[in-house]
């Protein structure tokens, strides 16, 4: 195929497709789902080799957030019951921490939600970011606190963080129907403080939320654009209580159609599947690990993951190898710094009864009985999925 070679060359020298060419994956039938993820692989392996690098989300303060995003369970007026607590201290969240860790995770990504820190929010976030370096000199820390104000990005930075994410979610066309209490503009500012303070840029997107090939497009070259060292790529979680429940627009194959676009249009970042990986792709997962490098292990901000050993198990089936800590995940031209995703949450853990057979959905049936909501790990008493 013509637009495959052509898009392996460019990924290979780092130039940017055409926004046709990147449509046009997007637009490809499943008879060449193969193709292109083969194609998407060799960008991938000549960037990233066949290392996967893990990532741990710890929730620090979870849901009851005063922003309106249509896709968050932790919104305002959010009915999704999820887990709601605030602040965890330090000590709390360098345990969970710990269990990622030792789990294989080479990231920790520390995630609060909320509009924005505020200084005192900066500080509490500071003494936990050394609290967790100091045990662990080798990690790797990104913060995720929503909108910077002036100054806040550096005193992260200061406290030893490596990364920090802000996510573009979606186009700036279709912005304002996602959220109307922040701008897309206001996201972009967040990434260029956390860019010009030292940290590196981890920003990506949600598909699934009933967007156009367009729109990813567009969200995608913006990411391009801006930078940013990380790509995580969300699929929407359908969360009921959310006014997205009832979403339910993404297939596996679409999935993987989407993941080998962002490689082509990003090839020498660290793409990472994140929130929705279980619950979307399915039993394709393996297949997204030929174009993505990076995932999040176990649980997500506000629902499960699969288990930890389930990751690890896919990632050695498949022929992959977790990244070390002694390993570098960008390619030379692009170090200096790393980092995370905000994941909104995703998925799963059985379900059934042993011995019975569960009915087969239909491949177009939503996959509400896939949406687990977290009740273990960060804000319980449970041991966290790691
Ligand atoms: S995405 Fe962040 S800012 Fe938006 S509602 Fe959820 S927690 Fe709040």
């Amino acid at each position: 195929m013509d637009l495959l070679n052509t898009l392996v060359d460019k990924g290979l020298r780092r130039e940017l497709p055409t926004r046709d060419e990147a449509l046009a994956v997007l637009a490809t039938s499943d008879d060449d789902l193969l193709d292109v993820v083969a194609a998407a692989g060799k960008v991938r392996r000549h960037w990233f080799g066949r290392r996967v690098k893990l990532n741990y989300l710890v929730n620090l303060k979870s849901g009851l957030c005063p922003e309106d995003c249509s896709y968050c369970s932790q919104r305002l007026g959010s009915e999704a019951g999820i887990l709601k607590y605030t602040w965890l201290k330090p000590e709390e969240a360098t345990q969970v921490a710990a269990a990622g860790l030792a789990g294989g995770a080479k990231r920790v990504c520390l995630v609060a939600s909320g509009r924005g820190p505020t200084d005192r929010d900066v500080d509490r976030v500071s003494q936990t970011i050394r609290a967790i370096k100091e045990q662990h000199g080798d990690v790797e820390v990104c913060a995720c606190l929503g909108l910077l104000s002036d100054g806040q990005a550096e005193r992260l930075r200061a406290a030893g963080a490596d990364a920090y994410n802000h996510n573009l979610n979606t186009s700036e066309a279709t912005y304002g129907d996602i959220t109307t209490t922040h701008t897309y503009a206001d996201r972009v500012d967040t990434v260029h403080k956390a860019h010009a303070a030292g940290l590196s840029a981890c920003s990506g997107l949600i598909a699934g939320m009933g967007e156009s090939d367009e729109d990813l497009v567009d969200v995608v070259f913006a990411l391009r654009e801006l930078d940013a060292d990380s790509v995580p790529v969300n699929f929407l979680i359908p969360f009921e209580g959310t006014p997205l429940a009832k979403e339910w627009h993404l297939t596996p194959q679409r999935c993987l159609r989407i993941l080998a676009m962002v490689r082509f249009v990003c090839p020498d970042v660290e793409v990472r599947i994140a929130g929705g990986r279980e619950l979307h792709l399915r039993t394709l997962q393996p297949l997204a690990l030929h174009i993505a490098n990076s995932i999040f292990l176990g649980d997500y901000l506000t629902s499960e993951g699969q288990a930890g050993k389930a990751d690890l198990e896919m990632i050695a089936d498949a022929g992959f190898e977790v990244e070390g800590a002694d390993q570098v995940t960008l390619p030379e031209h692009r170090r200096g710094g790393g980092c995370h995703g905000s994941a909104p949450s995703a998925c799963h853990e059985g379900g059934g009864v042993c011995g019975t057979a569960a009915p087969v959905p239909s491949a177009d049936e939503p996959r509400t009985d896939l949406v687990a909501v977290r009740r273990r790990g960060a804000g319980t008493d449970l041991p966290p999925n790691a």
